[in-house]
């Protein structure tokens, strides 16, 4: 079968390939699912795989298939799978176990090892592919009325779980109730995380630096937040006005904001960090107010990445409630489509300079 792969540690490597097609019998004890690929989202990460910053091939293999933001249909399962049957829509999660307790747990988003294995980043062929098999363990399933939708699962639990897990952080109030956040950054993860605050009741205020006219301002303004651009006004500016946040998610990529943040979440906040800042950028923060702040506001930090497969099917249902709430909306965050595997070059492009684009993906079968 044809698959996009990458060389890792060669920049600009990226190029279609024949691969073994995989079998439901490469899965042990009966637990394979053989899936046909019909959409891969592709993001940042992707980007950074081929410009050698990033990533790692499976061992025994010096090429890595791209791909961690998958959409499918089941074409056959082994003898030990009743949760799925020929024709039902799935997407897979990203990471794999390693060998601490909470990869024995099914927590491998949580893993204290030092190496981890994710599908299409890290020592783990990905989803650009036509085919891909996997233990049923991995997979979750996707209603029919989600499959136009449904390539946007993979961003949806990495917002699902930074959320998630503030909300899970936040049982310490015993009466935690919110009413304002903050997202910063308004991709398509930011985009996300409004929407699925939204449908938690939030206000939410979202902050990005494009100035109007902007789609994706318009798209926040839809589901009922509100979009500043942080040419207008600062986000310590605006939370005095539109404050205090109870919940802030930093997922711009760029690291001095997050001291921004911790000034401007409120007493008992949570700030929840998501972007993967691979610089090494250094800043001056004012230490002393931001820490006394911490203190005397009972305030918590925290980092998050990936996401478990409860997280996944948070998203599931989430998407589903999106769609009964603001029919249509989701399905304008997919901007930037590309027509099958042999354009990886125009998705690499298109990645990298497309205009205005929200979420670029791959069609590679209907
Ligand atoms: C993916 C996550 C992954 C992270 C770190 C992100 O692009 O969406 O699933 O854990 O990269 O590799
Ligand atoms: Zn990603």
């Amino acid at each position: 079968m044809k698959a996009i792969a990458v060389i890792p540690g060669t920049a600009g490597s990226i190029h279609l390939r024949d691969v073994v097609t995989p079998r439901v019998e490469d899965i042990p004890e009966g637990r394979g699912v053989l899936v046909q690929i019909l959409r891969v989202g592709v993001d940042g990460t992707d980007k950074e795989i081929n410009a050698a910053e990033y990533g790692a091939a499976p061992l025994g293999d010096d090429f890595l298939i791209l791909g961690h933001e998958s959409f499918g249909r089941v074409v056959a399962v082994g003898p030990a799978v009743n949760e799925f049957k020929a024709g039902d829509y799935v997407v897979a999660t990203v990471r794999r176990p390693g060998s601490s307790l909470y990869d024995t747990i099914g927590l491998q988003d949580m893993t204290t090892d030092d190496v981890y294995f994710e599908r299409g980043i890290n020592l783990r062929h990905g989803y650009l592919a036509e085919y891909y098999a996997d233990s049923a363990d991995f997979l979750i399933r996707m209603p029919a009325g989600l499959k136009e939708v449904g390539v946007l699962m993979e961003p949806s639990s990495v917002a699902e779980k930074a959320i998630g897990q503030a909300w899970e952080i936040q049982r310490r109030l015993k009466v935690w109730r919110p009413r304002r956040a903050a997202v910063l950054g308004t991709g398509t993860l930011g985009l996300l995380a409004a929407l699925f605050l939204r449908l938690r009741g939030l206000e939410v205020v979202a902050f990005g630096r494009t100035p109007r006219p902007y789609l994706n301002a318009d798209l926040l303004e839809e589901i009922g937040a509100t979009y500043l651009s942080t040419a207008d006004m600062s986000l310590t500016e605006a939370s005095a006005i539109h404050g205090p946040f109870d919940f802030i998610l930093e997922g711009t990529g760029f690291s001095p904001l997050v001291f921004e943040a911790m000034n401007a979440l409120g007493k008992n906040g949570v700030l929840a960090m998501v972007s993967i800042s691979g610089g090494d950028r250094q800043v001056e923060i004012p230490s002393d107010k931001i820490n006394q702040g911490f203190v005397l506001g009972n305030k918590v930090a925290f980092g998050s990445v990936n996401a478990s497969r409860e997280d996944f099917e948070r998203g599931a249902e989430d998407l589903a409630s999106a769609e009964l709430s603001w029919p249509g909306w989701l399905g304008k965050l997919l901007t930037h489509p590309i027509e099958g595997l042999e354009n990886y070059a125009q998705m690499i492009e298109t990645l990298t300079h497309g205009q205005g684009a929200i979420k670029v993906y791959m069609n590679i079968a209907s």
